[in-house]
């Protein structure tokens, strides 16, 4: 795997887990607001060794393994790396833009996760406009965690492009989720570009949001 970071220790990555943070490097869509967006071209990468080494040690003093990056399900021994850190004890957990649903699929299927965490990041017809990448497989992705039995969130920062009009047509395009978190949007230096007039939404407006689409989707919260 290409690991361009590790985070040794994260209270907030896993739900209720303390959790070890592997991120992977590189990614197929180009969010204009990535946080990790120094990660994704020709990053300087971690030896594996090291960070094989550091789960073989850590074992049993955290409790969880994180595969974020990036976009994880692009490498191809993610599998091995999952089985290796389930072996050691850990839970594991995955942050997925969704954009592989055969990689997912397979995961899924061969019991290699226990918690994921996937971007739901606009109406469909605005991936291409806010992540340069078309919403390929992530409709089919939702399908397959909602089937799988597996615990899961869907993820949406809330860019000030999208409206309560759009997130609404968001909730009612999928079916009943456990979890479904609205972030708040934290401008960066080079953002504004691709703001124009727009001004990022404030923690109220969030929460906001969130109360009015409870209605459809009752599981809805406002991270902000
Ligand atoms: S999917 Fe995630 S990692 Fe990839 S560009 Fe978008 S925000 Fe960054």
């Amino acid at each position: 795997m290409n690991i361009a970071g590790l985070q040794r220790s994260s209270t907030l990555d896993f739900p209720k887990k303390l959790s070890a943070v592997i991120f992977a490097a590189g990614c197929n869509y180009r969010c204009f607001y990535c946080h990790n967006r120094t990660i994704l071209d020709h990053p300087p990468l971690l030896p594996e060794a090291e960070v094989s080494a550091f789960l073989e040690r850590r074992a049993g003093l955290i409790e969880g393994v994180v595969f974020s990056g990036g976009e994880p399900t692009l490498q191809k021994d993610l599998a091995w790396w999952l089985n290796r850190a389930k072996k050691l004890g850990y839970a594991t957990k995955l942050d997925t833009n969704g954009s592989r649903p055969d990689v997912l699929s397979n995961l899924l299927c061969a019991g290699l996760l226990d918690y994921v965490a996937m971007d739901y990041k606009a109406p469909f017809e605005k991936y291409a406009p806010l992540c340069l990448a078309p919403p390929k497989g992530v409709r089919e992705s939702i399908d397959l965690l909602l089937a799988s039995g597996v615990a899961f969130e869907l993820r949406t920062t809330v860019v000030p492009q999208l409206t309560i009009r759009e997130l609404t047509g968001m909730a009612e395009a999928v079916p009943p989720l456990p979890r479904w978190a609205l972030q708040l949007y934290r401008e960066q230096p080079d953002d504004r570009a691709y703001l124009g007039e727009l001004a990022p939404y404030r923690p109220e407006e969030i929460r906001a949001f969130a109360r009015a689409l409870k209605g459809i989707q009752q599981n809805v919260e406002a991270r902000a």
